[in-house]
């Protein structure tokens, strides 16, 4: 694999992941972690209570509404929104820190959050990840809350609600990443996070690199469109 990394000094790359809830996109972020270096994983702060195996500091902050206000009141986010009645923000500090070893970050939020961040940060990355249809995003949901042993009718029809909803914002993003096959999504994503390094580094790429800019481009928005319409139509 191409080493195209940033050092300390140089402006990282901020990439924000998106995806109604289902669609698989912590899944593909895990994987993604195990093949790309230099890359950090924005650890956001949230009020919701920690699920299943999740660890304080690891997959959030877990803390308090009184804890949330402060912070917001001490202007200490980037972004911030509620999402399923519960806040949630990223930490100014997690880009800084990001910016000091001089690696990239990944942010892994909500719509609302994207579009504050690329309002204050236009060359950011933004990546939204969709189903392949309705009826494969309900049946995700509803294997997951099975393996979790919480199978809560109500939650997956509002989650089918939201989805609806949150398809919608595709237009803010840069590039769609439609998870049918998980290997060729995990690829994908691998290729549009490294084409955006080989980019914007300004060498010539090398004849691997070329691969992962062929790859990527076939996932920005434009060239997207055709494939987004009949997912749409299954909504
Ligand atoms: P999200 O983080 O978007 O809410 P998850 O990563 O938890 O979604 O994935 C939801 C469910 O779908 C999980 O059971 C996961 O194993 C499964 N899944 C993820 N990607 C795929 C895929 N490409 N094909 C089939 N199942 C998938
Ligand atoms: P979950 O509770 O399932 O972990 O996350 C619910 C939603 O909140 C997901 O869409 C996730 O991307 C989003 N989210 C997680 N952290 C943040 C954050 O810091 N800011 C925003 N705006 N959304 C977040």
């Amino acid at each position: 694999m191409p080493r195209a990394g940033t050092k300390p000094g140089m402006s990282s790359i901020r990439y924000i992941i998106s995806a109604p809830s289902g669609s698989g996109k912590t899944t593909l972020v895990n994987e993604l972690r195990q093949y790309v270096p230099n890359l950090e994983f924005s650890v956001s702060y949230t009020t919701r209570p920690p699920r299943g195996s999740e660890q304080d500091g690891r997959e959030y902050h877990f803390i308090t509404r009184e804890e949330f206000e402060a912070m917001i009141e001490r202007d200490a986010f980037l972004e911030y929104a509620q999402v399923f009645d519960k806040y949630y923000g990223t930490a100014r500090s997690v880009m800084q820190h990001a910016e000091e070893v001089g690696h990239d970050l990944l942010l892994d939020i909500d719509v609302q959050g994207e579009r504050q961040v690329k309002s204050k940060m236009p060359d950011a990355v933004s990546i939204f990840v969709l189903p392949p249809s309705r009826a494969e995003l309900e049946s995700r949901l509803r294997k997951r809350s099975q393996s979790e042993n919480v199978l809560a009718e109500d939650v997956i029809r509002r989650r089918l609600d939201e989805a609806r909803r949150e398809i919608e914002n595709y237009p803010n993003y840069d590039y769609i990443l439609i998870n049918d096959r998980l290997e060729q999504s995990v690829d994908q994503l691998q290729a549009i996070v490294l084409g955006e390094r080989i980019r914007r580094s300004g060498k010539p790429p090398s004849p691997v690199e070329k691969q992962y800019l062929t790859t990527a481009q076939k996932c920005l928005k434009a060239n997207m469109e055709e494939k987004i319409k009949g997912i749409l139509a299954t909504f």
